[in-house]
């Protein structure tokens, strides 16, 4: 299996040489050469594995039509060292909920940060380590977070031998819980950096550190964002896992409703159907930062300025553009390199946006692609707990709501529809008082660890001293 850049680029690569890399040279991003078909055979050979072997089993069927240059036992024992109960809580991985007829809930966020970004960044964190290790490399993630992402990636990469993590966050702006899991953690290779600042200021001094090549190179600076294809790739098993417990035979079709930033959660969605998972429809939910749903509605894709982007109480959905959403157009635009490059690389850096609603090919998004979207606003996301905690007893979080509501909106007679759970509610206690006047269950785990002692160091928001930061933590 090879892989070629969305922008055209001649190189092709192989798995584990994309595995460290993040965007190709030319700018765009990696998929495979073609995707994979699973025919009727495979489709009941993995309902089988999945029932006898367990989530770990379908994760290396999945994986091993992807991944050539890892050994098939090297990749089997990774795969059952990530996927296990003792991790992610239960036997399934990603048991099911029924919450009414035609809709269920998949519960994706029982890993270590009760994020759905678990899934993907605790298999990626083995990975990094063996083929560091395999390499006799080093690698130092640098990273800026503002919740979520630099949990699941320091959680995944604690205590791995050749990584280190340096997270940015902003000083004081992170919720206590989100702060007390990042901070309490003492693995000597994970290092939490406050900064005084705002999100941004952590993400610009992120591209002013990777910009000098230099030290980029001389400290093997490296990245975990969603962009990253093994990320990705890891989140396409749970379509299949989540399809296999949802029906009886394969002569069912299930639909997913997806709450949705960075369009890499869903775009995993977009892959299995690709290759033969009969998906209904992929039903794309976001929140008041609606770039993605004004796409689906209307076919032009305009990212937002940072004057035009909200925080809003599902935060990790509160992105201005859609870093995956490459990938999708490639695909609508019939794998057209050159015209994806001239839309994403052109006219957006130019103009801010491009159209496609006059493009034939648009219909095609929700004809052949089965994608369909809706948009869900704080009123929406309070409404949607209160009533699914008073009618079902079932508590879910912001972002799910975003994903309950625009579900119940778009869902069709006879429609199987499954919401993906992508965080527990103890993540967003402000908001779920707001709804139910109750505090969030938690977690026993979770006990007390705002009491924990906590490690970061407080900094400016200054490139410099992160860059001393790093150069003082690293034996060159
Ligand atoms: C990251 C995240 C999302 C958005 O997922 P994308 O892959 O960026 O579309 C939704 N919900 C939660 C809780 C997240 O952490």
């Amino acid at each position: 299996m090879l892989y070629l850049s969305t922008r055209g680029h001649p190189d092709r690569k192989r798995f584990c040489e994309i595995l460290l890399e993040g965007l190709a040279p030319d700018g765009g991003l990696y998929l495979p050469e073609a995707y994979p078909q699973v025919d009727a055979a495979t489709l009941t050979r993995w309902r089988a594995v999945l029932a006898e072997q367990g989530y770990a089993a379908l994760a290396f069927e999945v994986l091993s039509l992807y991944i050539d240059d890892i050994p098939a036992a090297d990749l089997k024992a990774l795969c059952e060292k990530t996927y296990t109960a003792e991790v992610f809580g239960t036997e399934e991985i990603v048991p099911l909920t029924t919450l009414e007829d035609g809709l269920q809930l998949e519960a994706l966020s029982n890993g270590p940060t009760l994020a759905f970004k678990d899934m993907a960044m605790q298999l990626l964190g083995n990975l990094f380590e063996y083929e560091l290790a395999r390499r006799g490399e080093q690698l130092n993630i640098l990273g800026a977070t503002s919740g979520d992402t630099g949990s699941a990636a320091e959680y995944a990469m604690r205590g791995k031998q050749g990584v280190r993590v340096f997270m940015l966050s902003p000083h004081g702006r992170m919720s206590a819980f989100q702060q007390a899991q990042m901070f309490s953690l003492m693995d000597p290779n994970i290092h939490n950096i406050a900064v005084e600042g705002v999100f941004d200021d952590c993400q610009d001094i992120v591209k002013a550190v990777s910009n000098d090549l230099d030290f980029k190179r001389k400290y093997k600076i490296g990245t975990v964002n969603s962009i990253n294809w093994a990320r990705l790739l890891a989140q396409v098993v749970y379509y299949f896992a989540g399809y296999f417990y949802a029906t009886r035979s394969n002569e069912q079709k299930v639909s997913f409703a997806v709450p949705s930033g960075n369009f890499g959660n869903v775009c995993a969605g977009h892959v299995a159907r690709q290759m033969g998972l009969p998906i209904g429809r992929l039903i794309v939910a976001t929140n008041e930062n609606d770039v993605l749903d004004e796409f689906f509605r209307t076919g032009t894709y305009r990212v937002r300025g940072s004057a035009d982007t909200y925080e809003t109480s599902s935060p990790s959905m509160d992105i201005s553009k859609a870093s995956n959403f490459e990938r999708f157009v490639f695909d609508l635009l019939g794998r057209d390199a050159a015209r994806t490059k001239q839309l994403f690389d052109d006219e957006l850096r130019l103009h801010g946006r491009f159209d496609l609603g006059r493009d034939p090919l648009f219909a095609q998004a929700a004809s052949r692609y089965g994608f369909a979207s809706g948009k869900s606003t704080h009123a929406n996301r309070l409404a949607t707990i209160k009533a699914t905690f008073e009618q079902h007893g079932v508590m879910i979080d912001t972002h799910t709501a975003d994903g309950v509501k625009v579900a119940r909106e778009l869902r069709q007679a006879g429609e199987n529809v499954v919401v993906l759970e992508t965080a527990l509610p103890i993540k967003f206690a402000e908001t779920i008082r707001e709804a139910l006047g109750r505090d969030p269950e938690r977690p026993a785990k979770f006990d007390g660890i705002e009491a924990l002692p906590k490690r970061v160091q407080v900094m400016g928001a200054d490139a410099v001293a992160v860059k001393r930061y790093i150069t003082d933590h690293c034996p060159v």
